[in-house]
């Protein structure tokens, strides 16, 4: 066992550390730095990409680097599992038995997957036609290759996800990929929601009623809570999830095409391919932590003041990314307007002066591919007030367009290893 001390320590080497770390270093103008940080994997994925691997428009391999290339040079790797913090001593535990010691903390571990949380999916997921972008978007471009016809079901848990566009974004690639392959005669796709609506911000909510039913004819449950996923016989189990005032549980299926039956307070639905976004909460270790909320609806998610990403419970320390208990949706863009407000904070304290005004306005941004050649970029801050990032025009965002396709495809992956990667502010 070993004791080390670093002056601003990261855990989690995923996209909130790669930002805020080569910020961190790119941005001090004083003297040098010494930062960590600790990661337990090889590789960093670019996970906004996992979308395309799932369509067959990109393949797994081109969505990945080297951790060691993507990490800071003039940062120091500690290539371990954090097992514990104890921030009343300003130290972290990992798994090897050694402890580290931090002047400044930024948590950024990202979530863990909960299969354990809905029966049967931790049998179900990966085989007889479940699949999960989110967990090995290989396994559903296989389905999509072979998929014949039937019922297609898309799906998301109750609990918070990262992405909440992500399972939409999948179904809508499929619609497009049923149309040019003949298959689309044969099937029936449907959308199980818990939530009550097919997405909360205006214009985009109107811009997806209008592709959901008109475009593509995809049948739709709201209010849908998945309880149970019987995988060998390919059913789903619903019961109905707490709406908010005023909304109902409603079924969207106007020429009656779906396979559902109703058993008591259940309802099954039988599907042929079934892609789902998994239950998700924080890391099981950080959720034990007293910089995590230990009740009320946050439960377990790292509890960080809004605007400034600072610990509502100990003044040193950071979060960034997924962890958090932000009330916005977790996406990596967020990220990227999180990161200058962590670090300018950081740095600031080592200056020796006081937190600073930078406040983090709750933005983020779905890219939400709506078929192999169009995307409708939905940008949004706290409150579910529409914002627009100030290089794209408004008209531009409103609609799913061939041009924000380009952007997705082409630009956003290399906007993230070209100048994310390095700390560049854009
Ligand atoms: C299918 C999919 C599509 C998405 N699409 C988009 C999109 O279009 N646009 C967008 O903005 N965002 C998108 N996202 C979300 C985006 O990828 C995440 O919001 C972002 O990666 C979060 O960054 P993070 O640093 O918080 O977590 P992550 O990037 O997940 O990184 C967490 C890191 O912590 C490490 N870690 C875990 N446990 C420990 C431990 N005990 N000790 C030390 N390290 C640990 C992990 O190995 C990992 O490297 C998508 C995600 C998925 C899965």
């Amino acid at each position: 066992m070993a004791n080390k001390k670093h002056q601003v320590v990261f855990i989690g080497g995923g996209s909130g550390t790669m930002m805020g770390a080569s910020q961190l270093l790119r941005y001090n103008k004083g003297g040098k730095l010494d930062v960590a940080i600790i990661e337990p994997s090889e590789t960093h994925y670019y996970q906004p990409e996992w979308t395309l691997v799932g369509g067959g428009i990109k393949s797994k391999p081109s969505t990945a680097k080297p951790m060691k290339d993507v990490l800071p040079k003039a940062a120091t790797w500690i290539k371990d599992y954090v097992e514990d913090i104890d921030p009343d001593n300003n130290n972290i535990t990992l798994r090897s038995g050694d402890v580290i010691e931090y002047e400044y903390l930024v948590v950024a571990p990202g979530v863990e997957y909960r299969l354990d949380l809905i029966e049967g999916l931790t049998e179900a997921m990966g085989k007889n036609g479940v699949c999960s972008n989110y967990m090995d978007p290989d396994y559903t471009w296989e389905l999509l290759q072979n998929f014949k016809g039937g019922t297609a079901l898309y799906t998301q848990p109750t609990t918070q996800i990262k992405c909440p566009g992500a399972p939409q974004k999948i179904m809508y690639i499929t619609a497009d990929h049923i149309r040019g392959n003949g298959v689309v005669k044969d099937t029936n796709m449907v959308f199980a929601t818990p939530g009550s609506v097919v997405f909360g911000v205006e214009p985009f909510k109107s811009e997806l009623v209008r592709i959901i039913n008109d475009k593509y004819d995809i049948a739709q449950r709201y209010g849908y809570k998945l309880v149970k996923v019987d995988g060998p016989n390919k059913i789903a189990t619903y019961e109905r999830a707490d709406l908010p005032e005023g909304s109902n549980h409603v079924v969207n299926d106007p020429n009656n095409k779906i396979n559902e039956t109703q058993n008591g307070d259940r309802y099954e639905i039988k599907y042929d391919m079934m892609h789902l976004a998994p239950p998700q909460s924080a890391p099981r270790w950080f959720m034990k932590t007293k910089l995590a909320n230990q009740d009320g609806p946050n439960v377990g998610w790292m509890a960080v003041d809004k605007f400034s990403m600072q610990s509502t419970k100990y003044s040193n320390v950071f979060g960034l990314g997924d962890v958090t208990d932000l009330p916005t949706a977790k996406t990596g863009a967020g990220i990227r307007k999180q990161a200058p407000v962590v670090v300018t904070n950081i740095l600031n304290f080592i200056d020796g002066k006081e937190i600073s005004d930078m406040k983090y306005s709750g933005y983020a941004s779905c890219p939400l591919v709506t078929s192999k050649h169009t995307m409708l970029l939905a940008e949004f801050g706290y409150d579910g007030v529409r914002m627009t990032d100030p290089m794209l025009p408004k008209w531009l965002t409103a609609k799913e367009r061939w041009l924000m396709w380009i952007m997705k495809r082409y630009i956003l992956g290399n906007l993230y290893w070209l100048l994310m990667r390095r700390g560049i502010r854009f």
